[in-house]
Protein backbone atom coordinates (compact mmCIF):
# COMPACT_ATOMS: atom_id res chain seq x y z
CA UNK A 1 0.00 0.00 0.00
CA UNK A 2 1.13 3.61 -0.64
CA UNK A 3 1.95 4.95 2.73
CA UNK A 4 1.48 8.81 1.51
CA UNK A 5 -2.20 8.20 0.67
CA UNK A 6 -4.68 9.14 3.46
CA UNK A 7 -7.50 5.60 4.26
CA UNK A 8 -10.78 7.12 3.59
CA UNK A 9 -12.85 7.47 6.20
CA UNK A 10 -16.71 6.33 5.93
CA UNK A 11 -18.77 7.92 8.22
CA UNK A 12 -22.39 6.08 9.90
CA UNK A 13 -25.45 7.72 10.68
CA UNK A 14 -27.25 5.46 13.07
CA UNK A 15 -30.67 6.16 14.26
CA UNK A 16 -30.73 4.51 17.37
CA UNK A 17 -28.44 3.52 20.47
CA UNK A 18 -29.13 0.14 19.28
CA UNK A 19 -28.06 0.44 15.96
CA UNK A 20 -25.06 2.44 16.88
CA UNK A 21 -24.10 -0.38 19.78
CA UNK A 22 -24.59 -2.62 16.42
CA UNK A 23 -22.43 -1.03 14.20
CA UNK A 24 -19.67 -0.60 16.71
CA UNK A 25 -19.45 -4.28 17.27
CA UNK A 26 -19.73 -5.60 13.58
CA UNK A 27 -16.55 -2.71 12.60
CA UNK A 28 -14.77 -3.63 16.03
CA UNK A 29 -11.17 -2.38 16.04
CA UNK A 30 -11.49 0.17 12.73
CA UNK A 31 -14.21 1.94 14.34
CA UNK A 32 -14.37 5.19 16.60
CA UNK A 33 -17.67 7.10 17.88
CA UNK A 34 -17.44 10.64 16.92
CA UNK A 35 -20.06 12.99 19.01
CA UNK A 36 -19.59 16.88 18.34
CA UNK A 37 -16.04 15.67 16.84
CA UNK A 38 -14.08 18.85 17.81
CA UNK A 39 -11.43 16.87 20.38
CA UNK A 40 -10.98 14.26 17.37
CA UNK A 41 -10.49 16.95 14.90
CA UNK A 42 -7.88 18.79 17.14
CA UNK A 43 -6.46 15.33 17.76
CA UNK A 44 -5.95 14.61 14.00
CA UNK A 45 -4.50 18.11 13.36
CA UNK A 46 -2.10 17.11 15.84
CA UNK A 47 -1.20 13.89 14.21
CA UNK A 48 -4.08 10.93 15.14
CA UNK A 49 -5.36 9.27 12.12
CA UNK A 50 -9.15 8.50 11.79
CA UNK A 51 -10.15 4.74 11.57
CA UNK A 52 -11.78 4.19 8.43
CA UNK A 53 -15.17 4.08 9.82
CA UNK A 54 -16.77 7.03 12.37
CA UNK A 55 -19.85 6.08 13.84
CA UNK A 56 -21.47 9.67 14.57
CA UNK A 57 -23.93 9.87 17.27
CA UNK A 58 -25.15 12.53 16.17
CA UNK A 59 -28.59 11.65 15.20
CA UNK A 60 -29.60 10.27 18.75
CA UNK A 61 -31.90 13.31 19.65
CA UNK A 62 -32.84 11.50 22.58
CA UNK A 63 -29.18 11.92 24.45
CA UNK A 64 -29.18 15.52 23.77
CA UNK A 65 -31.75 16.96 26.21
CA UNK A 66 -31.60 18.21 30.03
CA UNK A 67 -34.38 17.51 32.50
CA UNK A 68 -35.52 17.33 35.85
CA UNK A 69 -36.04 13.78 37.69
CA UNK A 70 -39.09 13.15 39.97
CA UNK A 71 -36.12 13.07 42.83
CA UNK A 72 -34.82 16.77 42.04
CA UNK A 73 -31.85 15.18 39.99
CA UNK A 74 -30.53 16.78 36.81
CA UNK A 75 -30.56 14.14 33.66
CA UNK A 76 -27.97 15.30 30.71
CA UNK A 77 -28.13 13.73 27.82
CA UNK A 78 -24.33 13.11 26.45
CA UNK A 79 -24.93 14.36 23.10
CA UNK A 80 -25.97 17.52 25.07
CA UNK A 81 -23.73 20.42 23.20
CA UNK A 82 -21.43 22.24 26.00
CA UNK A 83 -23.37 24.97 25.23
CA UNK A 84 -27.18 24.29 25.43
CA UNK A 85 -25.79 23.29 28.69
CA UNK A 86 -24.23 26.40 29.57
CA UNK A 87 -27.59 28.77 29.64
CA UNK A 88 -29.99 26.27 30.64
CA UNK A 89 -32.34 27.46 32.96
CA UNK A 90 -32.51 24.06 35.05
CA UNK A 91 -28.51 24.24 35.19
CA UNK A 92 -28.81 27.78 35.76
CA UNK A 93 -31.11 27.14 38.61
CA UNK A 94 -29.86 24.15 40.15
CA UNK A 95 -26.03 23.86 39.55
CA UNK A 96 -24.77 27.60 38.82
CA UNK A 97 -20.98 26.33 38.93
CA UNK A 98 -21.88 24.38 36.13
CA UNK A 99 -22.83 26.45 33.93
CA UNK A 100 -19.94 28.90 35.15
CA UNK A 101 -17.24 25.93 34.74
CA UNK A 102 -18.32 24.75 31.14
CA UNK A 103 -17.98 28.81 30.54
CA UNK A 104 -14.71 28.10 30.86
CA UNK A 105 -14.41 25.76 27.48
CA UNK A 106 -12.86 27.29 24.78
CA UNK A 107 -15.11 29.77 23.00
CA UNK A 108 -18.44 29.54 21.66
CA UNK A 109 -17.91 28.28 18.27
CA UNK A 110 -15.96 25.13 20.16
CA UNK A 111 -19.30 24.94 22.55
CA UNK A 112 -21.82 25.23 20.00
CA UNK A 113 -20.52 21.74 19.05
CA UNK A 114 -18.86 19.74 21.64
CA UNK A 115 -20.93 17.37 23.74
CA UNK A 116 -20.89 17.52 27.49
CA UNK A 117 -20.45 13.71 27.10
CA UNK A 118 -17.37 14.30 24.50
CA UNK A 119 -15.90 16.29 27.89
CA UNK A 120 -16.12 14.11 30.20
CA UNK A 121 -14.23 11.08 27.69
CA UNK A 122 -12.15 13.79 26.77
CA UNK A 123 -10.58 12.83 30.55
CA UNK A 124 -9.42 16.31 31.04
CA UNK A 125 -12.44 18.02 30.83
CA UNK A 126 -12.62 20.91 32.49
CA UNK A 127 -16.59 19.88 33.19
CA UNK A 128 -14.94 16.94 35.14
CA UNK A 129 -14.18 18.46 38.52
CA UNK A 130 -17.14 19.92 39.06
CA UNK A 131 -18.57 17.12 37.91
CA UNK A 132 -16.97 14.98 40.30
CA UNK A 133 -17.92 17.80 42.85
CA UNK A 134 -21.47 17.43 42.62
CA UNK A 135 -21.05 13.20 42.69
CA UNK A 136 -22.30 12.89 39.12
CA UNK A 137 -23.29 9.82 37.87
CA UNK A 138 -22.27 8.08 34.12
CA UNK A 139 -24.95 6.17 32.50
CA UNK A 140 -23.79 3.81 29.40
CA UNK A 141 -25.37 1.83 26.82
CA UNK A 142 -24.31 -1.56 27.15
CA UNK A 143 -24.35 -4.97 25.86
CA UNK A 144 -27.09 -5.87 28.32
CA UNK A 145 -28.93 -2.52 28.30
CA UNK A 146 -28.10 0.80 30.34
CA UNK A 147 -25.41 0.44 33.38
CA UNK A 148 -24.63 3.28 35.82
CA UNK A 149 -21.19 4.07 37.83
CA UNK A 150 -20.16 6.68 39.83
CA UNK A 151 -18.02 9.52 37.53
CA UNK A 152 -15.49 9.12 40.00
CA UNK A 153 -14.53 5.46 38.99
CA UNK A 154 -14.86 6.32 35.55
CA UNK A 155 -11.72 8.95 36.05
CA UNK A 156 -10.28 6.55 38.15
CA UNK A 157 -10.28 3.97 35.26
CA UNK A 158 -10.23 6.27 32.50
CA UNK A 159 -11.79 4.09 29.83
CA UNK A 160 -15.71 3.07 28.79
CA UNK A 161 -17.67 0.55 31.40
CA UNK A 162 -17.53 -1.79 28.52
CA UNK A 163 -15.61 -1.90 25.13
CA UNK A 164 -18.11 -0.07 23.00
CA UNK A 165 -20.59 1.05 25.32
CA UNK A 166 -22.06 4.51 24.54
CA UNK A 167 -22.01 6.71 27.25
CA UNK A 168 -25.98 7.99 27.37
CA UNK A 169 -26.80 10.40 30.58
CA UNK A 170 -25.19 12.51 33.20
CA UNK A 171 -27.36 12.50 36.46
CA UNK A 172 -26.28 15.56 39.19
CA UNK A 173 -28.45 14.64 42.09
CA UNK A 174 -30.48 17.90 44.01
CA UNK A 175 -27.70 19.77 45.56
CA UNK A 176 -29.91 22.23 47.46
CA UNK A 177 -28.23 22.03 50.90
CA UNK A 178 -24.72 22.98 49.78
CA UNK A 179 -21.98 25.29 48.76
CA UNK A 180 -20.26 24.78 45.16
CA UNK A 181 -17.32 26.22 44.31
CA UNK A 182 -15.20 25.97 41.21
CA UNK A 183 -12.23 27.82 39.53
CA UNK A 184 -9.93 26.93 36.74
CA UNK A 185 -6.59 29.00 36.37
CA UNK A 186 -5.44 29.51 32.94
CA UNK A 187 -2.27 31.30 31.08
CA UNK A 188 -5.10 34.05 30.19
CA UNK A 189 -9.14 34.65 30.88
CA UNK A 190 -10.42 32.44 28.57
CA UNK A 191 -9.77 30.57 25.37
CA UNK A 192 -7.06 28.37 27.19
CA UNK A 193 -6.47 25.07 28.38
CA UNK A 194 -6.54 25.01 32.20
CA UNK A 195 -3.00 25.31 34.52
CA UNK A 196 -4.87 24.24 37.45
CA UNK A 197 -8.94 23.69 38.57
CA UNK A 198 -10.25 23.14 41.60
CA UNK A 199 -13.46 22.43 42.47
CA UNK A 200 -15.72 21.42 45.99
CA UNK A 201 -18.90 20.83 46.90
CA UNK A 202 -20.00 21.17 51.36
CA UNK A 203 -22.24 21.04 53.96
CA UNK A 204 -22.10 22.90 56.85
CA UNK A 205 -23.95 21.33 60.10
CA UNK A 206 -24.71 23.53 63.60
CA UNK A 207 -22.01 25.41 64.72
CA UNK A 208 -19.67 25.67 61.47
CA UNK A 209 -19.06 21.91 62.09
CA UNK A 210 -18.25 20.45 58.22
CA UNK A 211 -21.35 17.39 57.49
CA UNK A 212 -20.07 16.70 54.17
CA UNK A 213 -17.34 17.95 51.84
CA UNK A 214 -16.27 16.57 48.11
CA UNK A 215 -12.69 18.28 46.93
CA UNK A 216 -11.17 18.02 43.45
CA UNK A 217 -8.52 18.96 41.95
CA UNK A 218 -6.87 18.66 38.21
CA UNK A 219 -5.43 20.73 35.50
CA UNK A 220 -3.39 20.82 32.23
CA UNK A 221 -2.54 16.88 31.69
CA UNK A 222 -3.53 16.19 35.76
CA UNK A 223 -6.38 13.62 35.62
CA UNK A 224 -9.31 15.51 38.19
CA UNK A 225 -9.33 13.33 41.02
CA UNK A 226 -11.55 13.63 44.41
CA UNK A 227 -9.06 14.56 47.39
CA UNK A 228 -10.56 11.49 49.46
CA UNK A 229 -8.11 12.02 52.52
CA UNK A 230 -8.40 15.98 53.02
CA UNK A 231 -12.43 15.00 52.74
CA UNK A 232 -11.79 13.07 55.47
CA UNK A 233 -9.97 15.74 57.67
CA UNK A 234 -12.42 17.70 57.20
CA UNK A 235 -15.82 15.61 58.13
CA UNK A 236 -17.09 16.44 61.33
CA UNK A 237 -14.54 19.51 61.91
CA UNK A 238 -14.83 23.32 62.31
CA UNK A 239 -12.36 25.17 60.49
CA UNK A 240 -9.81 26.50 62.52
CA UNK A 241 -6.93 27.92 61.34
CA UNK A 242 -4.76 24.90 62.36
CA UNK A 243 -7.33 22.97 60.62
CA UNK A 244 -6.66 24.72 57.82
CA UNK A 245 -2.91 25.35 57.78
CA UNK A 246 -2.79 20.91 57.80
CA UNK A 247 -4.99 20.74 54.95
CA UNK A 248 -3.00 23.22 52.87
CA UNK A 249 -0.11 20.80 53.14
CA UNK A 250 -2.36 17.71 52.92
CA UNK A 251 -3.79 19.18 49.89
CA UNK A 252 -0.04 20.06 48.11
CA UNK A 253 0.24 16.17 48.59
CA UNK A 254 -2.74 14.24 47.62
CA UNK A 255 -3.45 16.02 44.83
CA UNK A 256 0.11 14.98 43.54
CA UNK A 257 -0.07 17.14 40.43
CA UNK A 258 2.97 16.88 37.66
CA UNK A 259 4.26 20.06 36.08
CA UNK A 260 5.09 20.43 32.01
CA UNK A 261 6.07 23.11 30.32
CA UNK A 262 3.52 25.28 31.39
CA UNK A 263 3.78 25.09 34.70
CA UNK A 264 6.28 23.13 37.74
CA UNK A 265 4.49 20.67 40.53
CA UNK A 266 4.87 22.59 42.87
CA UNK A 267 3.44 26.05 41.51
CA UNK A 268 0.45 23.63 40.07
CA UNK A 269 -0.21 22.14 43.92
CA UNK A 270 0.38 25.53 45.50
CA UNK A 271 -2.38 27.49 43.59
CA UNK A 272 -4.38 24.55 44.43
CA UNK A 273 -4.15 24.53 47.73
CA UNK A 274 -4.31 28.74 48.19
CA UNK A 275 -7.67 28.38 45.77
CA UNK A 276 -9.70 25.84 48.33
CA UNK A 277 -8.04 27.30 51.03
CA UNK A 278 -9.35 31.10 50.26
CA UNK A 279 -12.48 29.17 49.44
CA UNK A 280 -13.06 27.39 52.73
CA UNK A 281 -12.21 30.88 54.72
CA UNK A 282 -14.56 32.89 52.93
CA UNK A 283 -17.80 30.24 54.00
CA UNK A 284 -16.59 29.54 57.80
C1 LIG B 1 -9.84 24.93 19.87
C2 LIG B 1 -10.26 23.98 20.96
C3 LIG B 1 -10.21 24.39 22.29
C4 LIG B 1 -10.59 23.51 23.31
N1 LIG B 1 -10.58 23.97 24.60
C5 LIG B 1 -11.00 23.17 25.59
C6 LIG B 1 -11.04 23.67 26.94
O1 LIG B 1 -10.71 24.81 27.25
N2 LIG B 1 -11.46 22.80 27.91
C7 LIG B 1 -11.86 21.53 27.64
O2 LIG B 1 -12.25 20.82 28.56
N3 LIG B 1 -11.85 21.05 26.37
C8 LIG B 1 -11.43 21.83 25.35
N4 LIG B 1 -11.41 21.35 24.06
C9 LIG B 1 -11.69 19.92 23.81
C10 LIG B 1 -13.12 19.56 23.29
O3 LIG B 1 -13.61 20.47 22.38
C11 LIG B 1 -14.17 19.44 24.37
O4 LIG B 1 -13.65 18.67 25.42
C12 LIG B 1 -15.50 18.85 23.85
O5 LIG B 1 -16.43 18.82 24.91
C13 LIG B 1 -15.38 17.43 23.27
O6 LIG B 1 -16.69 17.01 22.86
P1 LIG B 1 -17.01 16.46 21.40
O7 LIG B 1 -18.46 16.13 21.37
O8 LIG B 1 -16.54 17.39 20.36
O9 LIG B 1 -16.12 15.13 21.42
P2 LIG B 1 -15.64 14.27 20.15
O10 LIG B 1 -14.41 14.88 19.57
O11 LIG B 1 -16.75 13.94 19.22
O12 LIG B 1 -15.26 12.89 20.91
C14 LIG B 1 -14.28 12.85 21.92
C15 LIG B 1 -14.07 11.38 22.34
O13 LIG B 1 -15.22 10.88 23.02
C16 LIG B 1 -15.79 9.74 22.33
N5 LIG B 1 -17.24 9.94 22.46
C17 LIG B 1 -17.89 11.12 22.35
N6 LIG B 1 -19.15 10.98 22.73
C18 LIG B 1 -19.33 9.68 23.10
C19 LIG B 1 -20.43 8.94 23.64
N7 LIG B 1 -21.63 9.52 23.90
N8 LIG B 1 -20.24 7.62 23.94
C20 LIG B 1 -19.04 7.02 23.70
N9 LIG B 1 -17.96 7.69 23.21
C21 LIG B 1 -18.11 9.00 22.90
C22 LIG B 1 -15.23 9.81 20.92
O14 LIG B 1 -15.10 8.52 20.37
C23 LIG B 1 -13.86 10.43 21.17
O15 LIG B 1 -12.96 9.44 21.61
C24 LIG B 1 -11.03 22.19 23.00
C25 LIG B 1 -11.08 21.80 21.65
C26 LIG B 1 -10.72 22.67 20.65
C27 LIG B 1 -10.83 22.21 19.21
Amino acid sequence: MDVSMPVPTSVWQPGSLEEAWSLKKELDGVSQFIAGGTLMQMQREQGVVFPPHLISLEQLRELADIEETVDGSIRIGALTDLETCRTHLLVKKMCPSLSEAIGTIASPAVRNRGTIGGNILYGIGDAIPILLAMDARLSWFCENGIRSEWLSDYVNRQESLEEGAILTDITIPSLVKGHCFFRKIGRRETFIPSIVTVAMYMEMADQNVIRSIRIVAGGGVNTPRRLRGCEEMLVGKQLTDDLLSALSIKIKEESALIGDVFASANYRRTVAANLLLTELQSVR
